[in-house]
């Protein structure tokens, strides 16, 4: 299910337009950053470039416009970058940069 930002009308999650309100959902952001962290000591690589992807392909069902995606120094990071990089050129996100003052964490601006 989800939530017309405009008259909080609530519909299935597939309706493109609100039934109540006539709003484009698709366009409808809500400004909000979703945080992931990928950080952890524990988490593998793999795991860390899966869970990301994940989210990036069910991101046009929420209305965040921007991931906060946190990846600390290592080899996540490095792998978080390259999985951030094909995103972009493939257009499935608008942009994304290292977060400014904290080199663990990458900030990525979504489709509206
Ligand atoms: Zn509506």
């Amino acid at each position: 299910m989800r939530e017309c930002l405009s008259c909080h009308f609530i519909m299935a999650d597939d309706c493109p337009i609100c039934p109540k309100c006539g709003a484009d959902l698709g366009r409808q952001s809500d400004g909000t950053t979703r945080i992931i962290d990928l950080g952890h000591r524990s988490m593998i690589v793999n795991d860390a470039v899966n869970q990301l992807r994940r989210i990036l392909a069910d991101s046009p069902r929420h209305d965040h416009q921007h991931l906060l995606v946190i990846t600390g120094r290592g080899r996540i990071r490095d792998a978080v970058d390259a999985v951030l990089g094909v995103a972009r050129h493939s257009g499935q996100i608008v942009s994304y940069a290292r977060q400014a003052g904290n080199p663990g964490a990458f900030m990525v601006r979504l489709k509206p």
